[in-house]
């Protein structure tokens, strides 16, 4: 039905989908959202929506919403009331407590859920369960750049389109942070910026750069080193500058020294010539933003090319800024919040005594021991270790490899609680299920990509009984006699203010007011940002190029990425009414010299195989693609590519490898 002319109701909120943090209007009628308009007055996005936060709203009235908490009794769930579900988890929580001890629970939370929540889960975690054993989602995704020594600048949509060179590594912004790929392509065609994209793929912003490189999937890191070794040994940077920014130089220097640039080309495919052009734009810049994706971190060696990364940039003496394309709407949020098993809230290392001490003395305790991220939960899940887990608003049976594996895992738990808007693969499995409401049916912080402390406002009520993350942590939290001291979530962020660098004395209360001065149509609002963490910039060492392993019976590597019109494992794009028509089945893009070899013509299903499994998908032919690379989609539809993948993780940032695979492809009823 057509709404428009008889709103009732305008609500200004944040998109929910990806890290850009898009401020946009929900018009709401008899109680249902309408329609979502861009915020013109928004001076960072300016009025800008992509398809997702235009029309991926509505998974919110689904059907499949869980409305009332669930508890699983002979292998059936039932419905009962929230202080009968609470006082079974708070019952089996205390009991394997008691009998196991602390770190045998675990708790994995959500950079989909708010800063509040975030910190008040963790908080749950290590003072009221009394483990470090805590993680998010966006591990999934390779954390926040802190977590590789990067510093975080903020502001990156304006530095984007202020800056005279842009370099993309391992990203495809249009698809995965459309709102930066709109300010990278106004920034060439508006400023006439120089662009570099590092890709094997021919992405759209292939056609907007100036310097191509594109090397074989997984040696961006020897590639990159080679880029530091020619801007160094060609005198393209000021050496006496760059020297004083950071620690690390000399061994660095060494080992660029011993670095063949003619083995380079040999193992990434790309040619000298072209990284001496490449060096040069990029000595020539002033002004020049390094933006990264997934692609570069979830590789194997994804840490080795993150810190090949950083030390491209310091070589332009602090005049770099580099931001993480992180994927959800609040992943640098929940790492800010300390949703990790290794850092306290603001990056602080759980470690330090020092720092320990003075989050004690506040919350009054606090365990020792560093704890396990989720890969390492899932084992010990197996292994007999963990015997009781809480996962909220994330669904590991749809976003990670070998599903295989993790159901086995989750299996061998004594307990298990899921808190979710849906009932999903992995609450299936779960002993309670508890309902959680969804982005527009709550208030609280997103923090974007770039630092932009954004405003979540209530536009409807959650349906049913659900409620949001935070009154359930905080139900549970008294259920297990230790209540954690808030009246409301203001209290939340006025601790958060208090204790966490980055947001220290913030001014939560200014990022509210943001929303209420928009909402009101009163001026434009000012964006709110969180402060830059200091860090020591450090020149990192880098391994030796190595090519890459070529197996005859797996003759292709598979890329997995995003798409437009879809995000993360689909529970939700793929629910909203208008985005689930794009997508609906596994597809494998194929090159057009590979698709002429195997006899493809686009349409057809194929079966990919790896080491680890198979998946069936209809093969696309594109030309976008160098010979012996596929590309796959990663959702709605990535649990059936999810197979394709051992769980094999990043040993440094245990980041799970789910990027790229090596794969053959079998034509189905073909020759
Ligand atoms: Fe939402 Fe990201 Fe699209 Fe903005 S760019 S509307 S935050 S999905």
């Amino acid at each position: 039905p057509d709404y428009r002319g008889s709103v009732a109701t305008t609500v200004r909120t944040t998109c929910p989908y990806c890290g850009c943090g898009c401020s946009l209007y929900l018009e709401v009628k008899d109680g249902r959202l309408v329609r979502a308009v861009p915020d013109r007055d928004d001076p960072v996005t300016r009025g800008t929506l992509c398809v997702r936060g235009s029309f991926g709203y509505d998974f919110v009235h689904s059907p499949e919403r869980l409305t009332k908490p669930l508890v699983n009794v002979n292998g059936s769930f039932e419905p009962v009331s929230w202080e009968r579900a609470i006082a079974v988890v708070a019952a089996a929580f205390g009991g394997i407590k008691e009998r196991y001890g602390s770190d045998s629970l675990a708790v994995y939370g959500s950079a989909r859920c708010t800063n509040e929540e975030n910190y008040l889960l963790q908080r749950f975690a290590r003072t009221v369960l009394g483990t470090n054993n805590i993680d998010n989602g966006s591990r999934l995704y390779g954390g926040a750049p802190e977590a590789y020594g990067l510093a975080a600048p903020t502001g990156a949509l304006r530095h984007i389109e202020e800056a005279d060179l842009i370099l993309v590594v391992g990203a495809d912004p249009t698809t995965s942070a459309p709102l930066a790929g709109y300010a990278v392509k106004r920034a060439v065609r508006c400023r006439e910026a120089k662009l570099i994209v590092v890709d094997p793929r021919e992405t759209r912003l292939v056609f907007f750069a100036e310097c191509w490189l594109r090397p074989r999937p997984g040696t961006d890191a020897a590639l990159l080193s080679a880029l530091a070794k020619v801007l160094i040994e060609e005198g393209l940077v000021d050496l006496e500058a760059v020297e004083k920014t950071g620690t690390g130089f000399a061994a660095f220097k060494d080992f660029l020294a011993a670095l063949d640039l003619r083995r380079v080309e040999e193992v990434t495919g790309v040619s000298a010539t072209v990284i001496r052009q490449a060096a040069e734009l990029y000595a020539r810049a002033q002004h020049p933003v390094i933006l990264y994706g997934n692609g570069l971190n979830q590789q194997v060696g994804g840490t080795e090319a993150v810190r090949a990364l950083g030390n491209l940039a310091q070589l332009a003496g602090g005049r770099a800024a580099v931001y993480a394309l992180q994927r959800d709407a609040n992943a640098r949020g929940a790492c800010d919040m300390g949703t990790l098993p290794d850092f306290l809230p603001g990056f602080l290392p759980v470690a330090d005594q020092q720092v320990r001490r003075s989050f004690r003395d506040y919350w009054g305790r606090l365990p020792a021991t560093p704890g396990r991220t989720v890969v390492e939960m899932l084992r010990g899940a197996k292994e007999g270790q963990i015997k009781g887990m809480y996962i909220v608003g994330e669904n590991l049976l749809g976003g990670f490899p070998d599903a295989a594996f993790i159901r086995e895992a989750l299996g061998c738990l004594d307990f298990l609680v899921v808190q979710d808007l849906f009932l999903t693969e992995t609450a299936k499995l779960a002993k309670v299920v508890l309902p959680a409401a969804a982005f527009a049916e709550k208030e609280g912080t997103f923090t974007s990509f770039d630092g932009r402390v954004n405003w979540l406002r209530q536009a409807v009520a959650p349906p049913g009984e659900s409620l949001p993350d935070w009154e359930i942590i905080l139900r549970l939290a008294a259920a297990m006699g230790c209540p954690l001291p808030y009246k409301d979530l203001r209290g939340v962020r006025e601790e958060i203010a208090q204790l966490v660098p980055a947001y220290r004395g913030l001014g939560f209360a200014e990022a509210e007011a943001v929303g209420e001065v928009a909402a009101t149509g009163e001026g434009a609002p000012a964006p709110v940002y969180r402060k830059q963490p200091e860090v020591t910039p450090h020149f990192g060492p880098v391994q030796e190029p190595q090519l890459p392993d070529n197996d005859p019976a797996y003759p292709f590597t598979l890329l997995v990425g995003s798409t437009l019109f879809h995000f993360g494992t689909g529970a939700r794009s793929a629910r909203a009414r208008r985005l689930r028509k794009f997508y609906r089945e596994a597809a494998v893009f194929i090159g057009e010299t590979d698709a002429a070899r195997l006899g493809l013509h686009g349409g057809e299903e194929v079966r990919l195989v790896a080491a680890a499994g198979e998946a069936v998908a209809t093969a696309k032919i594109s030309a976008t693609l160098p010979e012996g690379v596929l590309f796959a989609p990663f959702s709605p539809v990535q649990d059936t590519v999810g197979r394709l993948f051992l769980l094999e993780f990043d040993p440094e940032r245990k980041t799970p490898f789910t990027k790229m695979v090596k794969v053959r492809v079998e034509r189905i009823g073909g020759d």
